[in-house]
């Protein structure tokens, strides 16, 4: 398939890139979109460097997997008192080896270690560090109800989609709460209309990576019903990188939690997550094998 950059030539469908290009002064933070100033340095390099047959390839894409939680916030916690923070990241590092395997990506995780690091920081890290894709790591709980099991995935809604996803859109969210009101907005307005359609082209490879992780995922693991779900995660506004929030299974779920504890299974857990990730990349036309060609 067509790279952005092909398609933006050829008068192809109007890309990120192209429309980044066009309006390359404008840094767009407004309300509920986040765009970096970064985002169209980084895009203007790449249509620049993109264009001529000759010139150095772009690096591998970039990965950034954001495991939930960290330090002071432990997430949700386990029926036999699992951390999900711990959960979180010991997959989200197995995901990182997998994916690394082959250098078709370069992966990068937003914590390394057991630290607290506030949602916006983790959505700024993926701007500055250029991500083709954000793809945050949890295990929910739903204390009142520990039947609940399986896994699901989350793409923006500015508007929770149930009661249910409401109310675990509040808990990550508060994950903020340790740091104060660190959300404000500004609201120039110029490029409100470069951020709409941003967003729009974001939100279409959002729900792209969500169905295909859903697919995936199910072929592994137990699955909430209508696995595919929109929420108002703060981890998931940033308005130029496709991104989704994993939630692996319920840690007040006795199975899941015995599950989501055991090496063997989470690295079933990363494997469905590599094959959904492959397979975006494919989609999208931006992967890049391990000889530099466009795959
Ligand atoms: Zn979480």
């Amino acid at each position: 398939m067509a790279s952005d950059d092909t398609a933006a030539q050829n008068g192809g469908p109007i890309s990120r890139r192209l429309v980044l290009g066009r309006f390359a002064t404008a840094s767009a933070v407004s309300g509920t979109f986040l765009l970096s100033s970064t985002a169209f340095a980084r895009a203007t390099k790449h249509a620049a460097a993109a264009s001529p047959k000759q010139g150095p390839r772009p690096p591998a894409p970039l990965v950034m997997l954001d495991p939930g939680h960290g330090g002071k916030d432990p997430g949700a916690i386990g029926v036999s008192g699992t951390y999900e923070k711990h959960v979180a990241l010991a997959t989200a590092r197995e995901l990182k080896r997998q994916l690394e395997i082959g250098g078709r990506y370069r992966v990068e995780l937003t914590r390394a270690r057991d630290v607290f690091i506030p949602l916006d920081d983790r959505v700024g890290l993926a701007q500055r560090r250029g991500a083709a894709l954000f793809v945050s790591m949890h295990a929910d709980a739903m204390p009142d109800d520990p039947s609940v099991r399986g896994a699901s995935v989350y793409t923006l809604a500015n508007a929770a989609s149930d009661a249910q996803t409401a109310a675990l859109a509040k808990r990550e969210n508060s994950a903020d709460r340790f740091l104060g009101a660190a959300f404000h907005d500004a609201s120039p307005d110029v490029a409100k209309i470069l951020a709409s359609l941003v967003r729009q082209e974001t939100r279409a490879g959002s729900a792209r990576i969500a169905l295909a992780l859903v697919h995936s995922l199910d072929r592994s693991l137990p699955m909430l019903p209508n696995a595919a779900r929109h929420a108002g995660f703060q981890v998931l506004k940033a308005a130029d990188i496709p991104s989704v929030l994993v939630e692996m299974g319920f840690m007040s779920n006795g199975k899941d939690e015995a599950a989501l504890r055991q090496e063997g299974h989470r690295k079933l857990v990363a494997e469905a997550m590599k094959r959904a990730v492959d397979g975006w990349f494919l989609a999208t036309g931006r992967a890049i094998v391990a000889d530099g060609r466009t795959g």
